[in-house]
């Protein structure tokens, strides 16, 4: 354990994870659950599953800077998203496809749709659903090199703020 603090909260209010809006509108608490230490296919999961309708809008839950979008063979269609600070990335996964004209480099702002609920990658095609995950960027700012963080403790914060 590092800590009793979740990492964001040693951050301090400097952290764009205190700032989220919930990537998806309208989100209800009962859609999260903290799954972030389980295992799934064999891989500690690091992430919050979000289930919804397949081409649900999924919206950036911060400004920053669109990093890289990237075809995983797990993860799918994928956007890696860069907060403002370059402290955070901002991972969402299995996306049906991205909104159009998205591109690497662009900025977003907080609440932009970049992409559609889906279930490509390693996803059930027939529970389509958003993975989400929180990287702590090194100093190099490697967007496929960061720390998980586990993002229940703040998602659940931006569904509370958005009521
Ligand atoms: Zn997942």
């Amino acid at each position: 354990m590092a800590g009793l603090l979740p990492a964001f909260l040693a951050v301090g209010a400097t952290s764009s994870i205190l700032e989220m809006t919930p990537p998806i509108r309208g989100l209800a608490l009962a859609s999260l659950r903290d799954m972030f230490e389980e295992i799934h296919n064999g891989h500690p999961h690091e992430a919050i599953d979000i289930l919804e309708p397949r081409g649900t809008p999924v919206r950036a839950v911060v400004s920053g800077t669109v990093r890289k979008l990237f075809l995983s063979t797990p993860g799918g269609n994928t956007v890696y998203q860069f907060d403002e600070m370059g402290m955070y990335c901002y991972y969402y996964a299995h996306l049906d496809g991205y909104a159009q004209g998205l591109r690497e480099g662009m900025r977003v702002e907080r609440g932009d749709v970049i992409g559609f609920v889906g279930s490509t990658g390693n996803a059930d095609s027939r529970a389509p659903h958003l993975h989400f995950a929180i990287f702590e960027l090194g100093p190099e700012k490697l967007w496929w090199k960061g720390k998980a963080v586990d993002p229940y403790p703040g998602l659940v914060a931006a569904v509370k703020r958005a009521k």
